[in-house]
């Protein structure tokens, strides 16, 4: 196997901590396999030149261009390179999109299509983020590829890769043998907490993409920023239920600031208009990997626990005793949220 490519959501300098986890699975299977670790970053560059007759893309080794080839500076390179070589990362891929934005297909999966045409990865793997969700499908279907999403990856008896994933609500197992396939395979993966630790050497390769780029997206504008920072790097999430009443969200809120954290919902939280459903958790939505995730009027359907990450520690607040909830968590408190949380914000804020 040539090598596994990683896709890396980054900002500056700084790579998301879901595509570190990413990278410690990459480093797993990679160390199993023989093959090498590479780590994606699609940055969007200088704007398209006219440097006309450019047929294919061109790797460059081992040093970054000029800073406007990329649109980082030395410095922003050489850490980034750095920190993702420590991560377990052997070679760190810089592709230059011509196109800026946050990252969805448009912006990102043309230009992460060519350097895949260009590497031949037999795998590459997507932290489960929501830009994952847009982006491994298509590219498995532009590669031709095989696609698996939120799959486990598991090493067998002999070292043989397999990825696994549940089904039918997290009743059975499906599980899919690398070996077995005669064709790259992307990969979407649960977010945890696998860090690998590499060296400091990884190398850099610039894919510029000149007159091959997409010019088609050339910007694309958020037409309302987020407000929140992402769930998926939230080390703590209050995240609140149907049992929470509209008038009751700010105590959420003050929950989450009280323990550095972000307010999240179900599904049913969302479509009751009680928080925006890019904050919505779940198998449909967002997987998220917290230290804590306190759950609040929220019954533990399996489309929510499910997109939980196992290491979370689960604080459960639901005034029905039997609510599944109180399977998955850690601790329980039975009790209506509007007498359990003030209690809680009370104790915090004495603190
Ligand atoms: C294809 C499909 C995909 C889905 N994907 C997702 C997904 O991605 N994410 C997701 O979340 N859901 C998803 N669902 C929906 C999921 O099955 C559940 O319906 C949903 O998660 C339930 O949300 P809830 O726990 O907030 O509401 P409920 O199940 O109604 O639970 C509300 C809880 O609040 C408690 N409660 C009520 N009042 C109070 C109070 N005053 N104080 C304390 N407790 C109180 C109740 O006892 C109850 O336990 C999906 C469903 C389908 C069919």
């Amino acid at each position: 196997m040539a090598c596994v490519l990683v896709h890396i959501e980054a900002t500056g300098d700084q790579p998301s901590a879901a595509a570190l986890s990413a990278l410690g699975d990459a480093r797993r299977i990679a160390t199993s396999l023989g093959a090498a670790v590479y780590a994606a970053v699609v940055v969007p560059g200088a704007p398209p030149t006219t440097r006309a007759g450019r047929a294919n893309a061109r790797a460059q080794t081992p040093r970054p261009g000029p800073a406007t080839s990329t649109g980082l500076d030395d410095e922003t390179t050489d850490r980034l390179v750095a920190a993702l070589g420590r991560a377990g990362a052997d070679k760190v891929v810089l592709i230059v999109s011509g196109s800026d934005g946050p990252a969805i297909w448009s912006s990102t999966g043309p230009a992460l299509a060519a350097a895949c045409d260009h590497l031949h990865p037999a795998l590459i793997l997507f932290p489960a983020t929501p830009a994952a969700g847009d982006i491994a499908p298509r590219l498995a279907a532009r590669l031709g590829a095989a696609f698996a999403a939120h799959a486990v990856v598991e090493l067998g008896p002999r070292g043989e890769v397999v990825f696994s994933r549940s089904v039918y609500g997290g009743g059975y197992r499906r599980r899919l043998a690398l070996d077995d396939l005669d064709r790259p395979v992307v990969v979407t993966l649960p977010i945890g907490h696998a860090l690998a630790r590499g060296g400091d050497d990884a190398e850099l390769l610039i894919f510029d993409l000149g007159a091959d780029r997409d010019r088609r997206v050339l910007a694309i504008a958020v037409a309302t920023p987020a407000p929140a920072p992402p769930l998926r790097d939230a080390r703590v999430i209050v995240a609140g239920g149907a049992g929470v009443a509209a008038a009751n969200w700010p105590l959420l809120e003050r929950l989450a600031a009280a323990l550095g954290g972000s307010v999240a919902g179900t599904r049913a939280a969302c479509e009751r208009g009680f928080i925006s459903s890019d904050r919505e958790v779940g198998l449909g939505a967002q997987y998220v990997a917290p230290v804590l995730y306190v759950a609040c009027g929220a019954s533990g359907s399996a489309g929510h626990l499910g997109a939980i990450s196992p290491d979370a520690e689960i604080v459960a607040i639901d005034r029905d005793p039997d609510a599944p909830i109180f399977r998955a968590a850690s601790y329980g408190l039975v009790g209506a949220i509007e007498d359990i949380v003030p209690t809680l914000l009370a104790a915090l804020e004495r603190r």
